[in-house]
This record gives C-alpha cells, sequence and structure tokens, in this order.
C-alpha cells in the first residue's frame, strides 16, 4: 500500500567517491503525478542522485523503489524498461532529420522492432499517426516538416521532451530543462511540464527559481550531499537553512 501515493521512494541512499560523500544518506518520496523539484548550490549532488536512478552509477548503500519494487540492483536498460527516463540520455535530436521525422525515430527506437518490420503500410500509417499525437502533445504540429536544426531554441527543447516521450516514460527525468531558455519561451515550456504532469510522474532539477516556484508541487533541497528542507517552495524558500546554504541570504 506503501506505494499507493508514491512513485519513487528513495531510502538513506548514498554515493561515495573515494573519501568523498556525494550523496549522503538521502530519503525522498516522490509522488505519483506532480512535479518534485530538486534544487541546491552547484555540487550539492544533484546530478548524482539523477544518475544513481538511471543506475549509470550505484549507490555505496540505501535502497531505490519504484512503484513498490525494489530497483536499486537493476541495470540501466531494466530501469528505463520500468519506465524511468532522463530527458537527455535519448533525447538526441538529429538536426538535420525534420520535426515529424525525429519523432518516428524516437518511436522506432522504443519500439526496437527489426527495420523490416516497418515497411508494412499500416504500422507506417499507425507511426505517423502516434508521431502526430506526440507533436500534439507538446503544440509543434505545424513544425513538423521543419528541420530540427532551423526551429528556435525553445521549440528545440520542446523537440527533446517529446522524443522522451516516445519512450512512454512513468517518471520523467528533466535535468535543467530551462538552461539556456530565452525568456520568452519560459512560459511556454513551464506550460508543457505542468501539462504532461497530469500523467507522469516528474522529477526536475532546475536552477532557475522563478519556475521552481511556479511549476514544483514539491521540492527537496540539497546541500553537500545531504537533504537540508523539503516541502512546497513557499516553505522551504523561508527556511533559514536553505537561505543560507543556497539562496544566499
Ligand atoms: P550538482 O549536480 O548538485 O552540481 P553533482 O552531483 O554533479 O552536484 O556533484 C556532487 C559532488 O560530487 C561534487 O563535488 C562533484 O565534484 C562530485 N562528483 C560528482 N561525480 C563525481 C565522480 N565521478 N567522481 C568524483 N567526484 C564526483
Amino acid at each position: 500500500m506503501a506505494h499507493n501515493n508514491y512513485a519513487l521512494q528513495l531510502d538513506g541512499l548514498s554515493k561515495r567517491f573515494g573519501h568523498f560523500l556525494a550523496v549522503n544518506n538521502v530519503s525522498l518520496n516522490v509522488r505519483e503525478f506532480g512535479i518534485h523539484g530538486i534544487i541546491g548550490p552547484n555540487g550539492a549532488g544533484k546530478t548524482t542522485v539523477f544518475n544513481l536512478l538511471t543506475k549509470f552509477l550505484s549507490p555505496t548503500s540505501g535502497s531505490i523503489q519504484f512503484q513498490g519494487k525494489d530497483i536499486t540492483n537493476l541495470t540501466p536498460v531494466a530501469v528505463a524498461r520500468q519506465g524511468i527516463i532522463r530527458s537527455f540520455q535519448i533525447s538526441a535530436v538529429f538536426p538535420n532529420l525534420t520535426v515529424l521525422q525525429n519523432i518516428e525515430v524516437a518511436l522506432q527506437r522504443k519500439a526496437g522492432l527489426a527495420s523490416q518490420f516497418w515497411r508494412s503500410r499500416k504500422v507506417l500509417d499507425r507511426l505517423r499517426d502516434r508521431s502526430f499525437e506526440l507533436l500534439g502533445a507538446v503544440k509543434l504540429e505545424k513544425f513538423a516538416g521543419v528541420e530540427a536544426k532551423s526551429l528556435p531554441y525553445g521549440r528545440k527543447r520542446t523537440l527533446e521532451i517529446a522524443t522522451t516521450l516516445a519512450m512512454e516514460p512513468k517518471l520523467l527525468l528533466l535535468d535543467e530543462p530551462m538552461a539556456g531558455v530565452g525568456h520568452e519561451d519560459i512560459a511556454s515550456i513551464s506550460d508543457l511540464i505542468r501539462s504532461l504532469s497530469n500523467r507522469h510522474a516528474i522529477i526536475m532539477i532546475e536552477h532557475n527559481l522563478s519556475v521552481v516556484a511556479t511549476i514544483c508541487d514539491q521540492i527537496t533541497v540539497l546541500a553537500r550531499g545531504e537533504v537540508i528542507a523539503e516541502g512546497p517552495y513557499s516553505e522551504v524558500s523561508r527556511n533559514p537553512a536553505v537561505r543560507e546554504a543556497y539562496i544566499g541570504g
């Protein structure tokens, strides 16, 4: 029953590099839907937590439960098969392919089927329908025929997210989705992430605190590898330990 409300539970997770504890006894619970922000100053251990979740790294101690199942010792491929998908890992956007072709490639990769299979007209039609469905979900339909390299930067980030959705994530890990995004695109990408959170659990590492304040339901603040605060932004932003460690108060 414990997993009913939580997609993911980290229990006492630690990662040591030599003598250095990059992640120190981190426990956190991520709900089935909504956006969970991970914030903290540089070197706090945020990326290491993502690397532990995708099994790019193995924890020194602690456990990871996903939908009630212990996934601590799974391989990276097995974790991805469970539906934990990190945005950058599979989101290679091919610059010379169109937006539509990029989505089709991502869907084919997900299906992992022999190329022969794709010669069937019916399958190709289904692939195209699903591609347009995904483009619709991220409001990129009108760019379908545009080469990815010609997209404005904000739309390129959106395409990356769309290729990630092709992997049918249950838990989507977004690593600084606003990095490099201009002021004019922040609202639309925020809206997109918000809309995805109705159907996916999302964990987002993000430095832009006004975005975090606006769209995250829950926040975990890390500093020096430890959780120093958690809760909604209105609470953690008032926490003296957070102000000292991160917000610079
Ligand atoms: P953040 O993403 O919060 O900026 P990181 O998780 O990247 O922090 O890094 C946390 C700490 O762990 C940093 O001090 C970093 O130098 C160290 N670190 C990360 N990866 C390694 C590694 N492979 N070997 C040694 N130290 C590492």
